[in-house]
């Protein structure tokens, strides 16, 4: 039987046996779920998906080696988050400028990143991919098929790869209305 002392607040709490800590590989601020087991009464812990890794630092929680992720937690974002709402807020350590471009033929934010932690290259990265999860987000979407983005014309696409700064990044842009992602 797993026991739990109550709190003034009403807060229970549980110590998670270290081994089952490490089999689910739990760190603190983790969701568990506690699911009594059918046909006993014991407990099985179940780690709580909330989060979802950062596309910046793949993760790691460190931005091109040169320190740490400046738009996320220990490499994990929020869930369902838009990359609109996290590079407004201020966890986002950094000099943003957000220039909502509206240009002839279409409407998505540019981002203008500043830093003086990070080396230019490093800058040049991340505003590429930042960029680029932008145009994912803003990019007009097939309303039958919400995953497919709408083939856009020749104007419009030179229009939106004129956003990004690098062949790479211009290159990616070209790949993700082919494929319908980036
Ligand atoms: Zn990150």
């Amino acid at each position: 039987m797993l026991q739990a002392k109550l709190s003034e607040k009403g807060q229970l709490q549980f110590t998670v046996p270290k081994d089952e800590r490490d089999r689910l590989g739990l760190r603190p601020g983790d969701m568990v779920a506690l699911v009594v087991k059918p046909g006993t009464d014991e407990i099985d812990f179940q780690k709580l998906v909330t989060t979802t890794m950062c596309r910046l630092c793949n993760g790691s929680g460190n931005f091109y080696n040169e320190g740490t992720c400046f738009i996320c937690e220990n490499g994990q974002l929020p869930l369902h988050y838009t990359i609109w709402d996290i590079l407004t807020s201020s966890r986002v350590r950094m000099q943003k400028v957000i220039i909502n471009v509206t240009t002839q033929f279409v409407e998505i934010p540019k981002i203008e990143l500043k830093s003086n932690t990070f080396s230019e290259e490093a800058m040049t990265y991340a505003q590429e991919v930042l960029q680029l999860m932008l145009i994912e987000q803003f990019a007009e979407r097939s309303v039958t098929d919400p995953i497919k983005f709408l083939t856009p014309s020749d104007v419009v696409l030179n229009e939106i790869i004129s956003l990004l700064h690098t062949p790479w990044g211009k290159e990616r842009v070209r790949s993700m209305f082919r494929h319908g992602s980036i």
